[in-house]
């Protein structure tokens, strides 16, 4: 395997420590035992306080610490072995080789990047704020994108699945008073004797939100097949809001052709079907230079492209091939609830932009923690922990995506299962609409190099090429000591990080 190693590229000495301010803190304020209560239970608590003072006993426990700093806060980083060269770029002369041998443990720490807070709070919480950049670069400009976006028609639109069964909700009444879920004076009663009604107000928190009124009655099937094809229905819809505006534009007769850039965000509902949120805007483009995004021709406004979103989601439809189960195929389309609303951004522009992005990358790190279900891809050995016909609401569909992905054209379920069907990206945008994870990350990356305390050899990256050739020698920490010195340096620097930026705010209000 070979890994570009940009990010993971140590200072070449590691004896000169960046930031000496992390020892003189933590050495002062550092209460191991206090730390270690409110993290760890009693057992581990020791292991963890033994193998934390093995560490600082050790020689270089500073030189550690800044080896191990990119991925510091990680819950659970890789850790790579094997050397990387600097090269330089014109004549392509190696200029130094350094072994991960000759560094502290022999490897490289890299964060590992997942998303999803349930399993690494810190690279979720990147990962949060780089969504957070995308989706408002999409909006009013910045970050390579220009400003002029932030004048182009938008909507904020909600796209969800129809119904696979009655399900407790959490009703609030026009009044803002909480009401209850479903009363009924003389309600129906299903084949299973049940009921159709709940005169319960539920909780924010309720575990019954979201769940059947009756488990028997509801289409865990339709439910699983929607998740699995749930990009697809959004794809052709993507296609039909455009096919609606070139419709629109071609009868106004305007010299501009148009097109609906999106980013959207998945969300899984307690009810454990997926739906997206989208940021969507109008765009003009010249049939000559489709790279270049154009204000959209006045002939065409927000209420147009509102129209357009509407029409699609009220006629986009398709049936899914046959399955042993189904011969006929499942009809997949929106529910009722489409959601349109335009977005503001030059009046009031601080609030609706930070409002509406902020809404939408909170979605970001989660995935399937909404429905009490968080589990890793699973396998014929694992699945029966999590999978049960005859079980709770997520068990069935579980069970559903298992069963129904028995079949090869059906596969995916299989592999989605634990994501409770749902295979797609949680954050996908159009080509156009704004910078891409990518381009942040590399910012992020030269900003940490320029700021770095680390030899001159590396700063001038411009003309040094940094090559790793590294495989992958495991994951995690070696001892809970280690995770815990390196955690807790990681928070050291982030509140360092975030006092700085109070007191250059203060600073600056105070002129
Ligand atoms: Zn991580
Ligand atoms: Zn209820
Ligand atoms: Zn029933």
């Amino acid at each position: 395997m070979t890994t570009p190693t940009v990010t993971l590229a140590p200072g070449a000495t590691s004896t000169t420590v960046p930031g000496t301010g992390v020892s003189a803190e933590l050495a002062a304020s550092f209460d191991l035992s206090r730390v270690l209560d409110d993290t760890m239970g009693a057992g581990s608590r020791l292991s963890a306080s033994r193998t934390a003072l093995e560490r600082a006993a050790g020689s270089d426990v500073f030189g550690w610490l800044a080896h191990v700093r990119s991925a510091a806060g990680c819950s659970n980083p890789i850790r790579l072995c094997g050397t990387v060269d600097r090269i330089d770029a014109g004549s392509g002369e190696l200029l130094a080789r350094q072994s991960t041998a000759d560094m502290p443990d022999g490897v490289i720490y890299k964060s590992c990047g997942n998303r999803r807070s349930s399993v690494c709070p810190h690279c979720a919480e990147v990962y949060r704020r780089d969504a957070f950049q995308l989706i408002r670069a999409g909006m009013v400009g910045g970050k390579g994108i220009d400003p002029s976006v932030a004048a182009h028609p938008a909507v904020f639109a909600t796209f969800t699945a129809g119904s696979f069964g009655l399900v407790h909700t959490r009703r609030i009444a026009k009044s803002g008073k909480p009401i209850p879920c479903r009363p009924r004076r003389n309600p129906d009663v299903c084949s299973h004797g049940i009921a159709l009604a709940c005169n319960d107000i539920h909780d924010k928190g309720s575990h019954l939100l979201g769940t059947p009124l009756c488990l028997d009655c509801y289409d865990y099937d339709g439910q699983a097949v929607f998740n699995v094809q749930a990009s697809e229905l959004w794809r052709r819809t993507t296609i039909a809001v455009n096919r609606y505006l070139t419709r629109l534009a071609r009868r106004a007769g305007t010299h501009l052709r148009v097109r609906a850039t999106c980013c959207k965000v998945a969300e899984m509902q307690v009810r454990g079907v997926v739906h997206f949120h989208a940021v969507i805007r109008l765009d003009g483009y010249h049939p000559d230079a489709k790279d270049v995004t154009l204000p959209p021709p006045s002939e065409l406004d927000v209420i147009d492209l509102a129209d357009a979103i509407h029409h699609a989601a009220v006629t986009v439809g398709f049936t899914t091939e046959e399955h042993p189960d189904n011969p006929d195929g499942w009809r997949l389309a929106w529910g009722e609830q489409v959601d349109v609303r335009p977005i503001q951004v030059r009046g009031d522009q601080e609030i609706t932009d930070s409002l509406v992005a902020g809404y939408f990358a909170k979605y970001s790190t989660k995935s399937t923690e909404a429905t009490g279900h968080v589990s890793r891809r699973l396998n014929g050995e694992t699945v029966d922990l999590y999978a049960n016909e005859h079980g709770t609401h997520t068990e069935r569909l579980i069970d559903a995506c298992w069963r129904l992905g028995r079949h090869p054209a059906w596969a995916r379920l299989r592999r989605w299962a634990h994501m409770l069907g749902f295979g797609g990206h949680f954050l996908t945008k159009s080509r156009r609409y704004s910078v891409t994870f990518r381009i942040l990350r590399d910012n992020r990356v030269t900003w940490r190099r320029t700021t770095d305390d680390t030899p001159a050899a590396d700063t001038d990256g411009e003309t040094t090429l940094i090559v790793g050739t590294l495989t992958y020698a495991g994951t995690g920490w070696h001892t809970l000591g280690d995770a815990m010195l390196a955690n807790t340096s990681a928070d050291l620097a982030r509140s360092r990080a975030l006092v700085g930026r109070e007191e250059v705010a203060h600073e600056l209000s105070a002129r």
